[in-house]
């Protein structure tokens, strides 16, 4: 597992390339702006594209899908149902993202021998979820390095945030921590120091 890191656009989305370098074959999430760097970034991984996973419907977060989609002949696009315009979302914030696939809590990807294992964590947004590969948790903005994210758009809830937090906080062990925006850190990290992390934890 190989995973490349790379913040697109105007907001900084990270978008993440996460590649199964035996299989030869990868997954993008978030690719947000950009297509053509994203492409680029996809080429020198010598991997190819297989599914783009969507943490949630934001359009810093989507901005990229459709330009990647016609580059790459149709490949499938993974988008909580709750985040689509289709749930009644706003079109400004939640732009339709054309012929994306509905998955949810419990559900998993495969890309090559990878198993992503599907989250759901709202607050953010109604369908905002976390992957789970191996020793990576692709958060979204749900969690972010000393933070998390905001709570006052369409769909959002600070309540649900704490709960999403308190169970990213309860995983056992440790996990590489990667956000939708600024820096990357790790779970044991953010346990100790992320102020919002530990009033979930705490008011258990
Ligand atoms: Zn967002």
């Amino acid at each position: 597992m190989e995973i490349t890191y790379l913040p697109v656009g105007p907001i900084e989305t990270n978008c993440y390339i996460l590649c199964d370098e035996t299989a030869k074959v990868c997954a993008v999430i978030d690719p947000g702006d950009e297509a053509e760097r994203i492409a680029s970034a996809v080429e020198r991984t010598g991997c190819a594209p297989c599914a783009i996973l969507l943490t949630h419907g934001h359009y810093d977060h989507t901005g990229a899908v459709a330009e990647l989609t016609a580059r790459w002949g149709g490949i499938p696009v993974y988008l909580s149902r709750r985040d689509t315009a289709v749930g009644g979302c706003d079109p400004r914030i939640f732009p339709p993202v054309p012929g994306t696939r509905d998955y949810d809590e419990g559900d998993t990807v495969s890309v090559g021998g990878l198993t992503v294992e599907i989250l759901a964590t709202p607050g953010h947004s109604r369908g905002s979820v976390t992957l789970r590969c191996g020793y990576a948790l692709f958060c979204g903005d749900t969690l972010f390095a000393g933070s998390c994210g905001r709570t006052d758009l369409q769909g959002g809830s600070m309540e649900e945030m704490l709960a999403s937090l308190r169970r990213l906080g309860k995983l056992p062990g440790n996990y590489q921590v990667l956000p939708g925006h600024m820096d990357l850190s790790d779970l044991d990290r953010e346990r100790a120091w992320n102020p919002y992390l530990r009033q979930a934890l705490r008011e258990d």
